[in-house]
């Protein structure tokens, strides 16, 4: 009983929170960055921080997460960190030469007041960032938002770095896919091209945080949007947002600087938010969706279709980010499963709103922002029991405790493998996350059956 102390009457708090159902915004900043090709993250902060931030990453992803930090002491937080970023850039493109430099702030470098597009200026102007070599930035001060509001600041940083706008505007859509796995970057990719629609996905981490082993360290992998492409996203028609949470700020960055329109649109997980999704790609670029992805489609649904009596009327607790839970909440309940308490330490009443719009007249625990914690779910959960857990590693405690099924979804999975292999978008994506769904549910039947109910057919 790991989590004993868990009370389960609920008392209102106004100003703690218990193990956060988020972490930090340059997390999330690091991720994003990590989508451009020859970038390195750097943190404009303490060495702690950006060790903290690598880790969660490398131990999420399994791969080795590089990144330079402005190793703030004593002196930087009396005087600011202007001569540690300088001194910073200089060393990076000396020794690391990447082409890009993707600079995010810390708590620290925030409360302090750094100003780091005046401090980067200066970086060019003194000659410390070579000719055809790039420094852009992102505000991502941790006391708001969550991992998630830092990926959205740094895809924004990203739009005001590269986007060009020009007069003419071609028929390729712009893809902001949100804060997914690799894997799920390449299955949009793979959908786009499927269709044959011209589309453009940034930022890619594909080939970057799922690179095959060649026995060689690359500091900078094959994969990732590259500066030309970046460029060419204000030419693009419009702007596709997959995730209001993830992708509305960098989507919005390009229309202010580039007038590219854009829309946002839930994440594609689950079957109608995958239908919407490439209907809408479809329309934009006049390309229809071919029988290979409605064959797709079709397998998904016979999944759904013949383990119906598996997956009706159980009872979900699902936490984690939330453009993913605004995706699952809808195909948890065309599942005809119960989503009955949903969190995400993620702040914006935009998350209320959609989830209410989902839910209908469907009853659920929606919780989100600083209180909307994992001590909070576990004592909805002590509460109201659930035949189902979904969420990301943290949730293991809980699931153990409360002894229910548990399916790993979000970040970070931190004692499993697969999630940046296989995607959860798509109808490929739903297919797998119906098999990770049955599997547990099957798994607690086998478990508890008698011996006369324990079936080989299922
Ligand atoms: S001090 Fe702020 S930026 Fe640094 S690790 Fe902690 S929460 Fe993140």
């Amino acid at each position: 009983m790991l989590l004993r102390h868990t009370p389960t009457e609920v008392a209102k708090r106004e100003a703690l929170t218990i193990n956060p159902a988020k972490t930090c915004q340059p997390v999330g900043a690091m991720y994003a960055a990590l989508g451009i090709h020859g970038c390195l993250p750097h943190s404009h902060g303490s060495q702690g921080c950006c060790a903290y931030h690598r880790s969660a990453l490398t131990r999420h992803y399994k791969e080795p997460i590089m990144a330079g930090t402005s190793s703030f002491t004593e002196g930087a937080s009396v005087f600011g960190g202007q001569a540690n970023l300088l001194q910073a850039l200089n060393t990076i493109f000396t020794v690391y030469d990447p082409d890009i430099v993707a600079v995010h702030s810390t708590c620290l470098s925030e409360t302090i007041g750094d100003d780091m597009a005046q401090i980067i200026r200066k970086a060019i102007d003194d000659g410390k960032v070579p000719e055809g070599k790039t420094v852009i930035y992102a505000s991502t001060p941790s006391y708001v938002g969550s991992h998630v509001t830092g990926f959205a600041n740094m895809v924004a940083g990203i739009a005001r770095g590269f986007a060009y706008d020009t007069e003419e505007k071609n028929g390729r859509v712009n893809i902001i896919p949100g804060w997914v796995e690799p894997a799920d970057m390449r299955e949009i990719k793979r959908l786009c091209r499927e269709i044959g629609a011209p589309t453009l996905l940034f930022p890619d981490t594909s080939d970057v945080l799922d690179a095959p082993q060649t026995g060689h360290h690359e500091m900078y992998p094959a994969g990732g949007t590259t500066r030309e492409e970046l460029v060419a996203t204000g030419a693009s028609m419009m702007t596709l947002a997959l995730g209001k949470f993830a992708s509305e700020a960098g989507a919005a960055e390009l229309r202010r600087q580039c007038r590219v329109p854009f829309e946002v649109l839930d994440l594609p997980i689950g079957i109608r938010a995958t239908d919407r999704f490439l209907l809408r790609l479809s329309e934009l670029t006049g390309y229809q969706v071919p029988d290979s992805i409605t064959k797709e489609r079709g397998r998904a649904v016979d999944i759904v279709t013949d383990m119906q009596q598996y997956l009706s009327g159980k009872r979900v607790a699902i936490f984690g980010d939330p453009d993913q839970l605004i995706a699952m909440t809808e195909f948890l309940l065309d599942l005809d499963m119960r989503p009955v308490h949903v969190i995400s330490g993620t702040p914006g009443k935009a998350f209320q709103t959609r989830i209410a719009e989902i839910l209908g007249d469907n009853e659920a625990e929606v919780h989100n922002g600083q209180r909307a914690d994992m001590f909070l779910l576990h004592q909805l959960i002590k509460n109201d029991h659930v035949d189902l857990l979904i969420g990301n590693t943290y949730g293991k405690y809980i699931a153990r405790d409360e002894d229910i099924p548990f399916v790993r979804m979000g970040f970070p999975i931190l004692d499993r493998v697969g999630h940046s292999y296989f995607p959860t978008v798509g109808y490929a994506g739903a297919m797998r996350l119906l098999e990770k769904i049955l599997s547990a549910l099957m798994d607690r039947q086998d478990r508890d059956a008698p011996e006369e109910r324990f079936e080989l057919v299922m």
